[in-house]
């Protein structure tokens, strides 16, 4: 089997040369970087699924999570389906999560729009927001909020409108720096000062966190030591799959202890293929392939594991009308491309699949250790003092 991947991966990587060099002279952009990217969709689309009619099954710490974490799980015996469900009423429930962040707070936006330029960028964050809400409303379906701290200090009234939707509310960093570019100190820091200004802006504790970029990789595991600290119940950070920038392909694919016991890890959903992970958990991956992809994906997922996939996606995704930001031509199809289709999509994907926020998806797992009703490190007073200085 990988045989086969190796050897078409080959001749496509040949194809893509020889066309690049035929072709460079002529053309006045990347002619390698736009056939890579159509290559990869056709691969990602077409050749792998074919190749894996038989997908691996996974041997995950899953059973030694549950183990540990004795609460029933929400999906415990629906799991394991036998058929291929029509209806998502018939389906295991998920964990849909949204990174509550504008288009140029990104990091690939990054390259072109500093972090002085963001109080003087146009925004779209509302906008894009309140489709995602009525979309998510019109469904019948909840989701996590991860939060920048920026936003909730410059939108409070949309946090708050988020909480008051019914939605559950996390904390998506301060500044959306990258975790494995700060001290533990910096990290400690800003994640505090973060937790505490979306607290005092819905007036409640909050118990998830994901980082920017999913930058707790291989080395800052003391990442979650903090997060344990500061009365966080669970993490939502690591991509268990080979990227350039992020990723740790040798994790857990579903849900693990970390920092002792005290605080859960839940994956972003993979799909084992070929004895490798591709990521079936939405942002990117689903804005920008065959929407079949991530069903097809999901539907691995249910088949074979015995847990909730973690999705995730972004209000900028569904917003075809972002403002130019000057970017490469690889950068551009990251940040851009897709997005027009991203809504169909993403009811697609609300029409098949059902979904829940993090905190219903993985209840059992949470409420076994009495995460929810654990003491907060919530300070009201001195969370309204930060937010006023
Ligand atoms: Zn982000």
């Amino acid at each position: 089997m990988l045989g086969k991947s190796a050897v078409i991966l080959v001749i496509v990587a040949i194809a893509a040369i020889a066309l690049n060099l035929t072709f460079a002279h002529t053309l006045h952009f990347e002619p390698l970087g736009l056939l890579g990217f159509g290559l990869f969709c056709l691969g990602y689309a077409g050749i792998i699924p074919l190749l894996s009619r038989r997908t691996e099954k996974e041997s995950v710490s899953l059973q030694s999570a549950q183990k540990t974490f004795t609460g029933p799980s929400i999906i415990a015996g629906q799991a394991v389906v036998s058929r291929r469900p029509t209806n998502r009423s018939d389906r295991p429930c998920h964990a849909l999560t949204i990174d509550l962040e504008d288009y140029f707070h990104t990091e690939v936006a990054s390259q072109g729009v500093s972090f002085s330029d963001w109080e003087h960028q146009p925004s779209r964050i509302e906008p894009s927001t309140h489709r995602l809400l009525d979309l998510l409303d019109s469904n019948h379906t909840k989701a996590t909020f991860f939060v920048l701290g920026w936003v909730a200090r410059r939108y409070p009234r949309l946090v708050r409108e988020i909480h008051q939707r019914g939605h559950e509310i996390g904390c998506h960093s301060l500044n959306h720096q990258l975790v494995h570019r700060m001290s533990p100190n910096q990290f400690h820091e800003s994640t505090a000062t973060a937790k505490d200004l979306i607290e005092s802006v819905i007036q409640e504790p909050i118990f998830g966190y994901r980082a920017p970029c999913f930058s707790i990789t291989p080395g800052c595991e003391w990442a979650f030591d903090t997060l344990a600290q500061l009365g966080f119940s669970y993490d939502s950070s690591v991509h268990p799959v080979n990227h350039p920038t992020y990723g740790n392909p040798k994790a857990p694919r579903s849900a693990y202890p970390v920092a002792h016991g005290q605080l859960m890890e839940f994956p972003i959903a993979t799909w084992r293929v070929a004895g490798r992970n591709l990521s079936v958990g939405g942002g990117a991956y689903l804005r920008l392939l065959p929407f079949q992809y991530i069903q097809r994906g999901l539907e691995a997922w249910e088949k074979d594991m015995q847990s909730p996939a973690m999705l995730y996606l972004h209000p900028w995704e569904i917003d075809p009308y972002q403002p130019h930001i000057p970017l490469s031509f690889q950068s551009t199809v990251r940040q851009t491309w897709g997005t027009t289709m991203m809504e169909d999509k993403l009811q697609r994907l609300l029409n098949q699949f059902h979904f829940a926020p993090v905190r219903d998806a993985h209840k059992g797992m949470l409420e076994g250790k009495g995460y929810t009703s654990r003491q907060s490190t919530f300070q009201l007073d001195q969370a309204v003092a930060q937010v006023a200085g």
